[in-house]
């Protein structure tokens, strides 16, 4: 039986995984501070329970943040600081005793949605997942898109222009505008409650609408530019924020306003629908048979 497991942020989540459908999932806060060491030790906690009696064959884990090429180790992850240049799949192989696949979170969704979800039976499409931070994942000729480093498909990292400064370390990228801690921090500067659901279904009150005009314009720019350097089959809305109500309908005539005239046709704007299980399953398929020759 295969494990797979979203590392998350705040929470973790687990799921036995068989023929792609889930048969079990439970989700536990991730302990604080996220020391390698607390965390590893949460996750052996947590698999004995659910495991007892059953024979894991490996455990595919999904990480937010940027992963080097081998997928052996972090370089980056704004939500577990510290953990840069931490060889992870090795730490937790060899504390856990049974094999570990390692691959990015968002990616993770992507493959989940693909073999289950919103996107199944495409061979072209991105996910882009909106919440906490933007992350996203690129599916082309039917393969994951690693890129040459381990780094492609950070939509969250999209060059907007100005000079905020983004968790990852440069400058102007989308997500300091259009993730939830960007919108948190001005809506409170704006006296709204820093909630970032709560701020969605308030979306007409006057403040907040300006705010959510501004995100939803970056958003759907580079929706567009992704769809113009790709052109996918469909861009599918996941994380926190992306299936919501209402929102892929907000986005969709930003979207098309940027678009080229030969592209506005094809728009295919999906909402994500398998929530946290994407990434579960996604980070358990890494262990299929032609797993390596999925990804590019
Ligand atoms: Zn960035």
């Amino acid at each position: 039986m295969i494990l797979g497991v979203d590392l998350g942020g705040h929470s973790f989540a687990l799921g036995f995984v068989r023929d792609e459908t889930i048969l079990s999932q439970r989700e536990y806060e991730t302990p604080r501070p996220r020391t390698p060491e607390a965390v590893s030790a949460a996750l052996r906690e947590r698999i004995d329970e659910m495991a007892s009696g059953i024979k894991v064959d490996g455990i595919g884990i999904g990480v937010p943040g940027m992963l080097d090429l081998d997928r052996e180790k972090v370089l980056r992850s704004p939500n577990f600081s510290g953990w840069e240049g931490l060889p992870l799949r090795s730490l937790l192989e060899k504390s856990l005793g049974i094999p570990v696949r390692m691959e990015n979170d968002a990616n993770c969704a992507t493959l989940g949605e693909g073999a289950m979800g919103s996107a199944r039976g495409l061979e072209n499409y991105v996910v882009l997942t909106v919440g906490t931070g933007i992350g996203g994942g690129i599916v082309t000729g039917g393969r994951l898109l690693r890129g040459g480093h381990g780094m492609a498909g950070e939509p969250g990292h999209l060059v907007i222009g100005g000079k905020r400064p983004c968790g990852c370390g440069g400058l102007g990228h989308l997500e300091t505008v259009a993730g939830a801690d960007g919108i948190e921090k001005r809506a409170e500067e704006l006296g709204l409650e820093p909630d970032l659901k709560r701020l969605w279904e308030g979306r007409d009150e006057p403040r907040a609408k300006a705010l959510w005009g501004e995100v939803m314009e970056a958003l759907g720019a580079s929706v567009a530019s992704l769809i113009h350097v790709l052109d996918p089959e469909a861009v599918i809305l996941g994380g926190g924020l992306g299936p919501a109500p209402g929102f892929a309908e907000t986005l969709e005539p930003i979207v098309k306003q940027h678009l080229g005239e030969p592209y506005r046709s094809f728009l295919d704007l999906r909402r994500a629908s398998l929530g946290k299980a994407a990434a579960v399953i996604g980070a358990a398929s890494l262990f299929s048979p032609d797993s390596a020759e999925r990804v590019c």
